[in-house]
């Protein structure tokens, strides 16, 4: 398959053609759609509402690695795509003079209980074997019986200590999906259609429905409809009766406090605090597999803040000056859901990133446009792969 190879039978069914359609303008489309524009497609990016509102719309934006004991293929990607995250974002940054909040500041993990710091030991150790970079970097992942600052967060009560991993970064999600819009509206072979949605996609004629009365046909179309998609490719695979994945429901809050933002984001059971530029702390996040309330904030997110004030005292009466949740795309196998459909291979699904999709859905989105082009160099650990997902 090469570039501009349209579909055989579009010729006059569907009116206008490109060689790529995009759906979805989160974290995963916008990559996508970036990466294709770049290399000269014509590309057709739509968004039901509008880009990067979606899950991409959160606070967080922490970027941390597996943990770096029992080493493998999925551990060693993700570790490869946070790494190169950096250098992506800096050229974004310097293409747009925009800035998308990123800073490898860190990870301190607080340890409540004096077991834990064997084990801590033992990733200590694991990270000196495993954390290692091609560019001769290595990052740590160090027990230390100090916070980084004092308050940062109270050392009170942390009777094994902390762990300091110096590998994590975070970014802002908002400001990075602005930088990614910013660069793809500078594209002037990507065409941006926001408030229309794709209401109906047929493989055999490579060709797609639009809300706004449209129609468009396509060379390849990347599926990168957040929790959405999974529905969406499910209708192409008529054989799948069961879902190919759900939404998680995650609340998060903002709070205002000087706090040095190069200080590492806080991780203590589920609880994240994520020092931002500009006096902003996020908090996050819940995690809920079943709601009635998609995207309202509730008692949850409230205690997650009353946490968060008692482990970082310095946030004690910090305002907090936005509330927000939004759903995860979570696929039943776990993994992210990456590459062409087997009966279908115009079409290519890039969706599933759950809770790790801002450090990886460069690599994801390259891994998809490869499969564009017919060819498969991005080397993604294969239970990202649909036929994992479909067995
Ligand atoms: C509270 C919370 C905290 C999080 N924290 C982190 C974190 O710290 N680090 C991290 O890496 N990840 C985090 N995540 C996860 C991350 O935000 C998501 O995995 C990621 O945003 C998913 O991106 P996406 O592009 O797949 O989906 P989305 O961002 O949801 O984008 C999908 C887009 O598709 C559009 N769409 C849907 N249907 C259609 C249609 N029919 N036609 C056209 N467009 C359509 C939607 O409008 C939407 O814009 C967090 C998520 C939440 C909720």
């Amino acid at each position: 398959m090469t570039v501009g190879d349209k579909a055989p039978n579009l010729a006059g069914q569907w009116g206008h053609a490109v060689d790529l359609l995009v759906v979805g303008g989160g974290v995963m489309g916008l990559w996508a759609a970036l990466k294709a524009g770049r290399a000269g497609l014509d590309v057709l990016l739509v968004d039901e509402g509008r880009l990067g509102q979606g899950a991409s719309y959160g606070h967080l934006g922490a970027l941390m690695a597996h943990m770096p004991d029992k080493w493998n293929a999925k551990k060693q990607f993700q570790f490869d795509a946070l790494l190169s995250l950096e250098t992506e974002v800096r050229v974004l940054e310097t293409e747009t003079g925009l800035s998308a909040g990123y800073a490898r500041s860190g990870r301190l993990i607080p340890l409540p209980k004096p077991h834990l710091r064997d084990i801590a030991q033992r990733h200590e150790a694991d990270a000196k074997l495993n954390w290692n970079a091609v560019d001769g970097r290595s990052f740590e992942w160090r027990v230390t019986d100090v916070p980084p600052a004092p308050g940062w967060p109270q050392a009170e009560g942390m009777e094994g200590g902390f762990v300091l991993d110096t590998f994590a970064a975070r970014a802002n999600p908002r400001a990075f999906t602005a930088v990614l819009i910013a660069a793809i509206r500078a594209l002037p072979n990507v065409t941006v259609l926001e408030g229309v949605a794709l209401d109906n996609l047929d493989a055999a004629s490579a060709g797609a429905a639009l809300s706004s009365g449209e129609t468009v046909g396509f060379s390849h179309a990347i599926i990168a409809a957040g929790y959405k998609a999974f529905p969406m490719l499910q209708r192409l695979l008529p054989a799948r009766e069961e879902p190919l994945g759900m939404a998680v429901k995650g609340q998060s809050a903002v709070m205002a406090a000087e706090i040095d933002p190069s200080l590492p984001l806080i991780f203590l059971d589920g609880l994240y605090v994520v020092p931002h530029e500009g006096g902003r702390v996020a908090i996050g996040s819940t995690s809920e597999n079943t709601f009635d309330e998609p995207f309202t904030t509730d008692e949850q997110l409230e205690e997650l803040i009353a946490r968060a004030r008692q482990l970082v005292p310095m946030l004690k009466d910090a305002p907090v000056i936005d509330r927000w949740a939004g759903l995860r795309p979570k696929a039943m196998a776990r993994d992210p859901l990456v590459g062409p459909l087997p009966d279908a291979e115009r079409i290519i699904a890039l969706t599933g990133g759950f809770k790790v999709s801002f450090g990886i859905a460069h690599r994801l989105a390259d891994a998809a446009f490869q499969s564009v082009l017919g060819l498969a160099d991005v080397d993604i650990p294969p239970s990202f792969r649909v036929p994992h997902h479909l067995g």
